[in-house]
């Protein structure tokens, strides 16, 4: 699948663990050299040993992507790895909960500033790079949450999420004459690291209200994503894709039998 991928250079924020690991492992199984980047490098580097013993070709970089010097550092390591700039997943994120009333505007902050401004500094990091090849590949990990759905306790979340695709929107437009292309994943609810913090009631809840009964894995979010990197997706941008076994489809309980 995607032939056209195999050795192209792609970062992928927030890999260390979860949907990032995913897309990251999928990548490198795909020919793409990979930079595995989160705030911790010890985490980044345990991805990495295992690209390596696959056979795939991969770097941990420590950033954080609130800092808009680490960003603009990261998207220089990858050219400095890898000799370009081709594919950029900008996928890290946050989801605490807090419901209204309890929220604080801090905690707004802190997951708007993670979540929808950290996209735009990963992505305007990477532009120099892209727009000097005119190409590019930009792929966003929204979420069903905010631009489709809403859940208690996720308001900034939702936000930050339907912000991405408002975002991307323009962004589309913006970097078409570059050859850039800016796409977005919205995963249901994939079984991660992150999401198992969220208790057994909640996933079981989950797996309940989902038409094919399970969780997503990593992988059905990162194929998603292999196809908006790929040359073949090259006519597509400002678009998303849901990736949630049908979650959003049931108008009440009694649709799901
Ligand atoms: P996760 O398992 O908690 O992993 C989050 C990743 O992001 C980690 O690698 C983390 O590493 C990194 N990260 C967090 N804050 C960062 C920062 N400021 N700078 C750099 N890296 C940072 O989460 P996940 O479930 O895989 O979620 C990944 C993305 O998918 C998020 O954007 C989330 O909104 C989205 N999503 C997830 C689901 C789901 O069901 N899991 C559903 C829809 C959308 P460090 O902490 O080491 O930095």
């Amino acid at each position: 699948m995607f032939q056209s991928l195999s050795g192209r250079s792609v970062i992928v924020t927030g890999s260390s663990k979860g949907i990032g690991r995913g897309i990251a492992l999928r990548f490198a199984a795909a020919g793409c050299a990979v930079l595995v980047v989160s705030r911790n490098l010890s985490e980044a580097a345990a991805v990495v040993a295992q690209i390596i013993a696959a056979g795939g070709r991969a770097q941990p970089y420590a950033a954080d992507v609130t800092r808009p010097d680490e960003m603009a550092a990261m998207a220089a390591a990858a050219v400095a790895a890898f000799g370009s700039l081709d594919i950029l997943c900008a996928n890290a994120g946050i989801f605490p909960a807090g419901r209204l009333g309890e929220m604080t505007a801090a905690d707004f902050d802190q997951v708007l500033g993670t979540n929808l401004k950290g996209t735009f500094l990963s992505v305007t990091a990477c532009l120099p790079a892209m727009q000097a090849q005119r190409k590019g590949r930009i792929i966003l990990t929204s979420s069903i949450t905010g631009p489709v759905t809403g859940f208690p306790g996720w308001s900034h979340y939702g936000a930050s999420k339907a912000g991405q695709l408002g975002f991307m929107r323009t962004a589309a437009i913006e970097l078409a004459p570059f050859g850039i292309t800016v796409n977005a994943v919205l995963p249901g609810n994939i079984m991660t690291e992150g999401l198992a913090g969220m208790g057994e009631e909640y996933i079981r809840g989950m797996e309940a209200a989902v038409p094919m009964r399970r969780l997503g894995t990593v992988a059905d979010v990162a194929n998603a994503a292999l196809y908006f990197a790929s040359d073949e997706a090259a006519y597509v941008t400002g678009q998303s894709l849901v990736i949630d076994g049908g979650q959003i489809l049931p108008e009440s309980q009694a649709a799901l039998g």
